[in-house]
């Protein structure tokens, strides 16, 4: 059913890569994602890999390694992966979100150092916003960063991040001026190499999640840390809160777009079981209750993708504001949600042994409620545009 729409923002050229990256999913990652679920991270010669075949920082331009495409070229990465069921590999941090700060932000020496080993894969990125006393309350971070001669010295403790055991490379939200709120607030990049060894820098354990289980996400600690004072993103300090609201969008985007490919995945693998399993001499899709249910699921599953859609144009445009990728985030990934639950009951109890992808769908939603910006939040948001 969903042959019959085609996303307006596809055309030939992203049509050729979509064939492509599908190929060297189905190839390269596929048959490794059940392994990078147990260990909990995704290999590095994996990286290296998609970085070979420019599958990372597909929107960065040539000049720094990338693909020189735009957000389009991401979605296509983030939908084919949903729709191969590899949740692990972290590039929509990596590649769409880290190297757009620095693509944005950074300097023309910062983006010539980092962005084309973050293109071969040879430097992993992560973001860390996120601390044990406070999430979704950004201003009021706590770990400081506070500038001494050539250097910050970095105190605090980060949680949560996303590739966190892998990184090397961490951009790292401080306060500057702890005094202030959001305007204390300033972006700085860690290489791992230049602090790990020295002392102050540590990784905390890969923390066991329900579901995300190939994705390494972990704590960082910092006690006393000294990062080169070059290292700022943008030429002052106090610009940090402004960086992440401008681009928080994209982030949400991402999340909304992977939340619309797991929902079309889901009823996939759903419509072709019930037609399969029989029960009291029917099929199960031969049940009205069946037939009802997953005409509700495709047709909200359909309303998504057209409006996510409509927002990866205006975000391609430079138009996407940020109450409109608010309603993206939580309504798809609230539908997302719904509908992998729908679906994972039409399966009785195979849905929940692991073993059926949809059961690993079921855990790996979950979280899509609550990162990048928890569904309250994208409702305050919306709110304070009332
Ligand atoms: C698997 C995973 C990966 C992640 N990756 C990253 C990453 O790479 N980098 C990073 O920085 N962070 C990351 N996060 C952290 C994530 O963004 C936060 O967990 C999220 O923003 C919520 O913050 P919190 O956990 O501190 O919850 P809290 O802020 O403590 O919120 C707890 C609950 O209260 C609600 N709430 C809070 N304030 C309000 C309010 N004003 N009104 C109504 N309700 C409210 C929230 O919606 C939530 O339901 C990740 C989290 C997970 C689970």
């Amino acid at each position: 059913m969903f042959e019959n729409y085609v996303s307006p923002w596809m055309d030939e050229e992203l049509h050729i890569m979509r064939d492509a990256v599908k190929k060297f999913v189905a190839k390269e990652f596929a048959p490794r994602a059940s392994t990078w679920e147990k260990q909990g991270f995704v290999d590095r010669d994996a990286w290296l890999k998609a970085g070979e075949a420019g599958l990372l920082c597909a929107s960065i331009p040539p000049e720094y390694g990338g693909g020189g495409g735009n957000f389009r070229h991401e979605m296509v990465l983030v939908e084919e992966l949903a729709y191969a069921n590899v949740s692990g590999f972290g590039n929509g941090v990596h590649s769409g979100i880290v190297a757009h700060y620095i693509n944005n932000y950074a300097s023309e020496e910062q983006k010539l150092k980092w962005l084309p080993k973050m293109a071969s894969g040879e430097i992993i990125s992560a973001i860390a916003m996120t601390e044990p006393g406070t999430g979704s309350d950004l201003q009021a971070v706590a770990t400081t960063g506070i500038l001494q001669g050539d250097h910050y010295l970095l105190n605090g403790q980060k949680t949560f991040l996303t590739n966190g055991q892998s990184a090397n490379l961490i951009c790292v939200v401080v306060k500057t001026d702890p005094a202030e709120s959001a305007s204390g607030i300033s972006l700085l990049m860690v290489e791992t190499e230049l602090v790990e060894g020295a002392g102050g820098f540590s990784r905390g354990r890969n923390l066991e999640k329900i579901g995300m289980k190939a994705q390494d996400t972990s704590e960082i600690f910092f006690d006393d840390v000294e990062v080169p004072a070059e290292n700022l993103l943008g030429d002052t300090e106090g610009k940090g809160f402004v960086q992440l609201m401008e681009q928080l969008p994209q982030e949400r985007l991402i999340i909304a777009i992977g939340a619309c490919a797991a929902m079309e995945t889901a009823l996939r693998h759903t419509s072709e079981y019930v037609k399969e399993r029989k029960a009291f001499g029917k099929r199960i899709l031969d049940f009205q209750n069946t037939q009802f249910r997953l005409a509700e699921c495709y047709t909200e599953a359909r309303i998504a993708r057209v409006f996510v859609d409509e927002c990866a144009v205006k975000l391609a445009d430079g138009k996407l504001d940020a109450t409109t990728a608010a309603m993206a985030k939580w309504w798809t990934t609230q539908k997302q949600c719904e509908i992998v639950d729908a679906c994972l009951q039409f399966f009785g109890g195979y849905g929940y042994m692991t073993e059926y992808p949809i059961a690993r769908m079921f855990a790996d939603s979950r979280v899509q409620k609550i990162y990048g910006g928890s569904n309250e939040i994208m409702k305050l948001l919306i709110a304070r545009d009332i």
